[in-house]
């Protein structure tokens, strides 16, 4: 991968955000400099924030706002979006399209500013709900979002929104790339507050039932919807690696360690070393009956897929959030 020889401004948008804080800290790590991070959160209330970089508070729906964000920018990846878990998704749909606002513009601005290369990040929220009517259906290949019918707003934004890459890249020649993530984990995201997702709530409902003394546990759905979770650490490996390539149609990048809610339940039980009764909740938001990460393209593009077990990456992000969970509340920052 030769993306860390990049010289001149890189702008994560969404910084203050779980996937982007840790790409900020990556592109750090790699010896970036010249590195702006913007998002529509006060810096305070950021998963993560490092004094070198130029941390900006800006609400990118707005086109003037985009124009300062990407200022001078020579690679943008866009992680920002008004999103969350299936609690939120389904019952946020028109604040989900309104990110529609935040990619087009980011794109305008680009575009405006010269810059070489944009990432955008999609989600397999885009694939066709016939695709995925049940457990243990085939996993999803890149061609499976079309005829379209995704998930309501959220995936039609996502959905959008890369089809306005490939028109500017088409009509404009802005370079972008586009991955398609599959429920991203790990520390530093929400586990709590209503955005948070599958992996974080679970580990949270564990951790808070052991302190409290109790012996059951709520879980949404009947357990048996399946799902697979890709460590952020794989993510940012493979967002690098995709805008480092000339791959310029959307692809995966998920793990393909399909497992059922409950065997995730019974990994973070091990983890804790305590089970739990299960009291399902049949009428919670749950999404659709089975998704997964077909990897053939990544592997046949990127020579790479993701691989970071789903045991592995859960032990970190339990640990994560039982030390906040710990921690007296005054030296929790906001999000938590
Ligand atoms: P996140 O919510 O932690 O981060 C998104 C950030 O965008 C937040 O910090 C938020 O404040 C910011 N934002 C929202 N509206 C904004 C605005 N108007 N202006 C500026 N900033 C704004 O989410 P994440 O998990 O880090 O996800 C990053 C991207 O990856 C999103 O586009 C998301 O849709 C996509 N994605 C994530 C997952 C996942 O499992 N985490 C899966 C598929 C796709």
């Amino acid at each position: 991968m030769t993306d860390s020889s990049v010289d001149g401004m890189v702008v994560v948008a969404g910084g203050g955000g779980f996937i982007g804080g840790h790409l900020v800290q990556e592109l750090r790590r790699l010896g970036h400099r010249g590195l702006r991070a913007v998002d529509i959160k006060p810096p305070d209330e950021w998963y993560q924030t490092f004094p070198d970089v130029d941390n900006r508070q800006l609400d990118l729906r707005e086109l003037n706002a985009c124009r300062t964000a990407c200022e001078g920018a020579r690679q943008i990846y866009n992680l920002a979006c008004d999103m969350g878990g299936m609690g939120f998704i389904e019952t946020h749909r028109a604040e989900c399209m309104m990110s529609v606002l935040i990619n087009t513009h980011m794109l305008m601005a680009a575009r405006d500013a010269g810059a070489e290369r944009f990432f955008y990040s999609s989600s397999a929220c885009v694939y066709a709900a016939e695709k995925q009517t049940r457990a243990d259906l085939a996993p999803l290949r890149e061609s499976d979002a079309y005829p379209a019918m995704p998930e309501d707003g959220y995936g039609w934004e996502k959905l959008f929104g890369e089809r306005m890459c490939r028109h500017f890249r088409e009509d404009f020649g802005l370079q972008t790339r586009v991955a398609r993530y599959h429920n991203v984990y790990g520390p530093h995201g929400t586990y709590q507050g209503g955005r948070e997702k599958a992996p974080a709530a679970i580990c949270r409902k564990i951790i808070a039932a052991q302190m409290a003394g109790e012996t059951e546990i709520e879980v949404w759905g009947d357990g048996e919807q399946s799902r697979s979770f890709m460590y952020i650490d794989d993510c940012l490996y493979g967002t690098r690696a995709l805008m480092a390539s000339s791959v310029v149609d959307p692809i995966n990048i998920g793990s393909d360690e399909l497992v059922t809610i409950n065997q995730l339940i019974d990994i973070v039980e091990d983890i804790a070393g305590r089970r739990f009764r299960r009291r399902y909740k049949l009428d919670a938001p749950k999404g659709v009956r089975g998704r997964c990460s077909d990897n053939s393209l990544i592997k046949e593009k990127l020579g790479w897929a993701p691989s970071i077990r789903l045991r592995e990456g859960m032990e970190k992000t339990y640990g994560w959030i039982a030390d906040q969970m710990a921690a007296p509340a005054a030296s929790r920052r906001a999000y938590a």
